[in-house]
């Protein structure tokens, strides 16, 4: 019997929270404590609610490989340059109308089936039976994970 009471787990992602979970079917433990930055588990699968996609640049100047206005050049190298601000980057992994690209049943953990939940849109697209996902299915399918053993688990934010 191991003489370590006290772990923790960084990060609540899908491996955060399936770690959590075989630590708390251990029963080893007196303390398993997890660290999440962010408010709630998900990890890649939770939306930013912050990000505005809106501030995207233009599809067509994308699609043209032409996103990023041409930048000046200094006048004089080495130089030191206001922080630029144009929008690059979604801060989000999510978006709305995402969909998981892998079969349920290769992206869920050992006697952890995925929920059968589909959207519309995805039955359209790839039948009744579809393998695929909602990013809100897997987002609840890791917080469940998480939160089904609550009396064992702490949870807490370490956002900074
Ligand atoms: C758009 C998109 C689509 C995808 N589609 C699929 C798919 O269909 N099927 C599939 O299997 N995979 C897919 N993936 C990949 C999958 O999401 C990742 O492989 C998975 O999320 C990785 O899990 P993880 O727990 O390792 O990391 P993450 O999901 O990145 O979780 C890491 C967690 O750790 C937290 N964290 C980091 N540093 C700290 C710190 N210092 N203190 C506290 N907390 C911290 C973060 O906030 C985060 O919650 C997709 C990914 C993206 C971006």
């Amino acid at each position: 019997m191991s003489s370590i009471k006290s772990v923790a787990v960084i990060g609540l992602g899908p491996a955060g929270a399936i770690s959590l979970d075989a630590l708390a079917q251990e029963k080893a433990f007196d303390t398993i404590r997890a660290f999440e930055r962010r408010d709630r588990a998900g990890g890649c699968w939770i939306e930013d609610p912050e990000d505005n996609i809106q501030q995207l640049p233009d599809l067509k100047k994308i699609a043209e490989r032409s996103p990023d206005e041409t930048l000046p050049i200094p006048a004089h190298i080495p130089a030191t340059l206001p922080h630029n601000t144009q929008y690059r980057f979604s801060d989000t992994t999510v978006y709305p109308t995402l969909e998981t690209n892998i079969d349920a049943e290769a992206m869920a953990f050992s006697q952890e089936p995925f929920p059968q939940t589909r959207t519309s849109a995805n039955i359209e697209k790839h039948g009744e039976d579809s393998p695929f996902r909602h990013w809100k299915v897997v987002e609840r399918y890791i917080q469940d994970l998480v939160n089904r053993r609550g009396g064992t688990c702490i949870q807490e934010s370490s956002k900074q």
